[in-house]
């Protein structure tokens, strides 16, 4: 089988930040790194899994939410991955990026569809962790540019 080209990119050159992993028709998959790869400190579980359910509710409910295909984490725990339609700009995907980690650092009350008929294990959850990932990566995004999208080669 060919090697997909997630997994060529050179994950030691990886840091935390926002980038385009890959083009499949209009589909643009962001990858969203929020843990520097094999560094020994990675997304906790509950944590993670918040972060999904308050990520995927904002950008789904955001004035691009019909351009919004998938929003989910990587099974490695260093980050999320982020497909839009390629008519979301590059600049807008960066937006709607720091809007939606804003949203989650702020957010207060009942984690949305954290109910035992609403999810696969419902009692997995940390919010105050998924808030501390938030403004983590806030800071990571601050005045990020569309430049810096493009993996290191
Ligand atoms: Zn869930």
């Amino acid at each position: 089988m060919k090697t997909i080209a997630s997994f060529t990119v050179d994950h030691d050159k990886l840091e935390k930040g926002m980038y385009i992993s890959r083009i499949d028709g209009d589909a643009v998959t962001y990858d969203i790194r929020m843990k520097k790869p094999n560094g020994g400190d990675y997304l906790t579980n509950g944590a993670m899994h918040t972060f999904e359910h308050l990520f995927a509710t904002v950008a789904r409910n955001s004035t691009l939410s019909d351009s919004v295909i998938y929003v989910g984490p990587m099974g490695c725990r260093t980050g999320f991955y982020l497909i839009l339609r390629d008519s979301v700009s590059s600049e807008d995907a960066i937006a709607l990026v720091q809007e939606s980690f804003r949203f989650i650092a702020d957010f207060s009350g009942k984690i949305p569809g954290s109910e035992r008929k609403e999810c696969g294990n419902y009692l997995d959850h940390d919010l105050e962790g998924a808030k501390a990932v938030a403004r983590d990566m806030l800071k990571v995004l601050e005045n990020y540019t569309v430049d810096r999208l493009q993996y290191e080669k």
